[in-house]
């Protein structure tokens, strides 16, 4: 018999339009000789819905019910999701996503989830305290101030003076997708952005701005056996790779893999396992990474629930290593599968 895979989509964060997609790319690739499929969408509200049950391929032509616009009568409890041996994959980003709240949730409804566990997408989810833990395993990053809402807003301009160079990145600790960051100048701009940023969370990150190549790299595995791609890069011709460049313009290419020193491709997989380790990574991430004009590699941050549509860059480096999208999503269920085994 066929096993179930539950699909959560959606979500309340502001990246709520991302995972959409991300689901609807999932639905129609999974391998349904295996498995059967549920669908959830979380609204805007939090609430749950059930959408469809697919048992074969959705026609190429059949719409999938993945609009928030919407209204349907058949909301349901969170936890009436539940199914004896089924397996959950929350392809959700940010906050109640990514954050380790729906992995928490899941964990106590007794369900296996594809991804990160409650630690790895907590910790890598706000990026203050991801730096704290890069740092302590001597993973590099670029020189950053931290500021928080309720501090003196003078005093952390003093301290960006002081530490980093204009132009600086302002970005709110535990969001994703671009949303609320900002490139900044000079100190009257920081004021405008820390603002901005703080609309999100009152936990902000002020970075030195570099002028860098962005590599990619992804992460696949559980504990003891991880493996890491040959990285990608992302090639704009924007000034910085923003909500709308992402997922609007289109103004997004994709190296894979990237055109770098195979010296170099071996750094940045052995810190982005690295980092995932120490996160305590699980099931998959997305490892970003900078490298300067002048030869410095940075690691960016790690993406627990990276953009999994599939053109995205995840699943890409991995069909570039010979792994398939649909096959891809069979061994991140396997994988679910066995952190199950060993948590229960
Ligand atoms: P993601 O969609 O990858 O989760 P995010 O919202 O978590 O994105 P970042 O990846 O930290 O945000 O930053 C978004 C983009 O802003 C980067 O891809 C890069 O183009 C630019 N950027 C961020 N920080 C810096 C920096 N310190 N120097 C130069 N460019 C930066
Ligand atoms: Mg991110
Ligand atoms: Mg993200
Ligand atoms: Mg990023």
């Amino acid at each position: 018999s066929k096993e179930t895979l539950i699909l959560l989509y959606g979500g309340r964060s502001a990246e709520r339009e991302v995972s959409v997609l991300s689901a609807e790319s999932v639905m129609r690739a999974v391998n349904y000789d295996r498995f059967n499929v549920k669908t959830y969408f979380i609204t805007k509200s939090g609430d749950f819905i059930k959408t469809q049950e697919f048992i074969t391929l959705p026609a190429t032509d059949e719409k999938l019910m993945t609009n928030d616009s919407v209204v349907w009568n058949d909301k349901i409890a969170p936890s009436a999701i539940y199914e004896t041996d089924a397996v959950v994959f929350p392809v959700l980003h940010g906050p109640m996503g990514e954050d380790g709240s729906i992995q928490g949730f899941l964990e106590i409804l007794k369900l296996a989830y594809v991804g990160p566990n409650i630690l790895s997408a907590s910790s890598t989810m706000d990026k203050l305290l991801a730096k704290h833990v890069f740092e302590s395993v001597g993973v590099p990053q670029v020189p950053y101030v931290a500021a928080f809402a309720d501090e003196n807003q003078a005093e952390i301009a003093e301290e960006v003076v002081e530490k980093l160079q204009f132009p600086v990145f302002v970005k709110p600790a535990n969001m994703g997708s671009s949303v609320g960051i900002s490139k900044v100048e000079d100190l009257t701009e920081l004021a405008r952005a820390l603002t901005e940023a703080y609309k999100y969370d009152n936990r902000v990150v002020i970075e030195q701005g570099v002028d860098a190549r962005e590599i990619e790299c992804a992460v696949l595995g559980n504990g003891g056996e991880i493996s890491a791609t040959l990285p990608g890069e992302v090639v704009k011709d924007v000034a910085f790779y923003d909500y709308n460049s992402k997922y609007i313009d289109n103004k997004i290419q994709m190296d894979i893999p990237a055109h770098i020193a195979p010296k170099l491709a071996e750094q940045i997989q052995t810190y982005a396992i690295k980092a995932y380790k120490a996160v305590n990574g699980a099931g998959l991430s997305r490892c970003d990474f900078f490298v300067t004009t002048d030869g410095r590699l940075y690691l960016n941050e790690i993406n627990a629930i990276p953009g999994f549509t599939q053109w995205s860059m995840y699943p890409l480096l991995w069909e570039n290593m010979g792994l398939s999208y649909s096959a891809l999503i069979e061994k991140l269920v396997d994988l679910a599968k066995s952190a199950f085994e060993i948590r229960e």
